[in-house]
């Protein structure tokens, strides 16, 4: 079913979200004039993928292009401007503003300095990197892992072959991607984070084991802060991180402490905003301004175990609610039903997986969460390759099913999504503990570690509810 017809579509920014938005525009209303600015100068590249192309394995930036800028402009017929960021949106003139005195090169159809009107409007800014205040992060040998064109740098900068050490400050998924990028790169690593353990999303006994085996690649220093980056007192212009006083020295950089969500246009237009400054949407991705949609990591999303909003910023949900937003902005049906929060990071040898709340979040949030842990094996334990994998799931006294992580050297990565799923239909641990999984030796046990653990699970419900076991 179509909606009011609108004329010109404004995208702002080219990330997952953005081109995902602008192309389902482009489905819904064949006739529709769909204009991206995107600040940088690429789009519609993998995100995800940049620590592998830090780390070689993705040997060029432009094997990580879905499609190039010309299949938007030419097959598409989507206007998308590189180069062009917006500095301003104005809801009731239905215009964005664009900063003026940005290169023209690559962007021919670019109208600089100027408002652009708009018909319907969709951000999708992304998020931004926290770049804690403190001296000597303005230097060109400190990044954030956040673009494209920043990485390219990085690159450029590993291949000049002036970078022996590196300092990594933050052990998220995203520090720890980095980390392995540099030693794979040839680079000794520093890891410094400020927490007593890495993985600050993943609980405590399954980030343990992500801390040993990052602990075998790189100096790995916990609960201690970056304090400054200098450029002083070491030879030959080399950097020093300074670390709870001590000097660590450095040819390189990497801030990566987290991201918040880039919603200043919009919160500066007026748009409903959670305190973390992720933007309200309802389900079709609207704002409370009018006409302007919103997606990505710009917006907080329906957590369907939390039922409320919350801000969990990943490439899935960012392509789906993109799609969502340009297809009701043209004028079309669709709706985004929410997240449950399911993530999986490879850290060197090791696959460490998560969806839903861990159990200190299942607490924070008032829920009487307790945690089952169980460790089996990847295959059939007599068959080569087996190896253990270790399967938290976290649930209430009565059994429903709230979170999962698991840990290990095969096999985590997808068995993730079994306990996702079942997030989504609402099981209990005893609906888990009986799914028909499949079985082969190379494969699983003939009890999959999921099932597993959620036997262990059921069974001890009996015990948190005085039952006979
Ligand atoms: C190193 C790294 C690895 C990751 N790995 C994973 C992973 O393995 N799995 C996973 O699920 N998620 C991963 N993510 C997260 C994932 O990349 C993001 O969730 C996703 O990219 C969000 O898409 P988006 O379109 O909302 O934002 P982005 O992809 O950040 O795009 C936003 C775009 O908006 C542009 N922009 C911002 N402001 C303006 C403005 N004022 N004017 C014009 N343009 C503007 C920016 O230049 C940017 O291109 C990773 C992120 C990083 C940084």
């Amino acid at each position: 079913m179509m909606g009011a017809r609108v004329a010109r579509l404004v995208v702002i920014g080219g990330g997952a979200a953005g081109m995902s938005a602008a192309s389902a525009a482009r489905r819904t209303d064949p006739g529709l004039d769909v204009v991206v600015c995107e600040a940088g100068g690429f789009a519609a590249y993998g995100m995800c993928g940049i620590p592998y192309y830090l780390g070689g394995t993705v040997p060029e930036p432009e094997n990580l292009l879905a499609y190039p800028p010309s299949a938007f402009r030419e097959k598409r017929g989507i206007d998308l401007r590189l180069h062009t960021r917006v500095t301003g949106i104005d809801p009731a003139a239905r215009q964005v503003r664009l900063a003026a005195g940005t290169p023209a090169a690559r962007a021919p159809s670019a109208t600089r300095g100027e408002p652009l009107a708009y018909d319907a409007l969709v951000v999708s800014t992304g998020a931004d990197p926290v770049r804690p205040p403190m001296p000597g992060l303005d230097d060109r040998r400190v990044f954030t892992i956040r673009s494209l064109d920043e990485a390219i740098g990085l690159r450029r900068l590993l291949a000049s072959g002036t970078v022996r050490r590196a300092v990594v400050v933050g052990a998220g998924y995203v520090g720890l991607e980095t980390a392995e990028a540099l030693v794979c790169a040839g680079v000794d690593v520093d890891v410094v984070e400020a927490l007593p353990g890495v993985l600050g999303t993943v609980d405590e006994p399954v980030a343990a084991l992500a801390q040993a085996e990052v602990e075998r690649h790189v100096r790995l220093r916990l609960g201690a802060r970056l304090e400054a980056v200098d450029r002083g007192s070491t030879p030959a212009g080399c950097l020093t991180a300074v670390v709870e006083g001590e000097e660590i020295p450095a040819d390189l950089v990497v801030i990566a402490v987290g991201v918040r969500p880039a919603t200043d246009l919009l919160i500066q237009a007026g748009a409903r905003h959670l305190p973390d400054g992720s933007v309200v949407v309802d389900a079709g991705m609207r704002t409370s301004l009018p006409d302007v949609f919103a997606a990505g990591d710009a917006v907080a999303l329906p957590h369907l175990v939390l039922g409320r909003p919350a801000w969990v910023p990943l490439g899935p949900a960012a392509n789906k609610t993109g799609r969502v937003a340009g297809t009701v902005a043209a004028g079309g049906t669709a709706s985004f039903r929410g997240v449950v929060g399911t993530a999986v990071v490879k850290v060197f040898g090791l696959e460490v997986a998560r969806t839903g709340l861990g159990l200190a979040e299942a607490q924070a949030a008032g829920l009487d969460a307790v945690a089952t842990d169980e460790v089996s094996r990847s295959r059939a334990k007599y068959y080569p390759g087996s190896s253990p994998l270790h399967v938290r799931l976290v649930h209430t006294r009565e059994g429903r099913l709230l979170g999962g992580q698991l840990a290990g050297r095969e096999g985590a990565a997808k068995r993730v999504d079994v306990l996702a799923t079942a997030l989504h239909a609402g099981f209990t641990v005893e609906d888990l503990a009986a799914l028909d999984l499949s079985y082969a030796p190379p494969f699983a046990p003939v009890y999959d570690p999921v099932l597993a653990a959620a036997i262990k699970a059921a069974r001890g419900l009996a015990a948190f509810t005085g039952g006979s076991p």
